[in-house]
């Protein structure tokens, strides 16, 4: 489940930064790689800080794991990976670089989904195989 961050709930109670840990289920269609699925939920672990004009940034870490068959040797195998979330929330509408949010809460989703296909491999590669092409 993704929380929203109520800012102005939170700016009426003067509270500027915060912390939030939950997991969600990904979207599978996000995933491109033949034979290779999400393996469970996805975590993630952020912090955010309010600004004085209501700006608000979103930074911190996912990780996941994926399965699936070995895009090399089709051996079924496994790996856990992270990435990096980094987001700037403005009120109202988004100007193409930042997100925008509206009626005082963010939705996470959007920041969650883009940061998520940056973090995701091309490829699923077994043990042997990331050896063999290390060698
Ligand atoms: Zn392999």
């Amino acid at each position: 489940m993704i929380p929203e961050i109520d800012v102005r709930t939170l700016t009426a109670k003067k509270i500027s930064e915060g912390a939030l840990a939950f997991s969600f289920a990904p979207e599978a269609d996000l995933l491109e790689i033949p034979f290779v699925r999400f393996e469970g939920d996805v975590k993630a672990e952020l912090t955010y800080r309010i600004f004085e004009d209501d700006s608000v940034e979103v930074a911190g870490k996912l990780s996941f794991a994926l399965c699936g068959a070995c895009s090399r040797c089709l051996k079924e195998t496994r790996a856990d990976l992270a990435g990096d979330v980094s987001g700037f929330f403005l009120p109202g509408e988004s100007d193409g670089e930042n997100y925008g949010y509206r009626f005082g809460k963010i939705d996470l989703t959007e920041l969650l989904r883009d940061s998520l296909m940056f973090a995701l491999p091309s490829r699923l590669l077994c043990d042997a195989c990331t050896q063999w092409e290390n060698e």
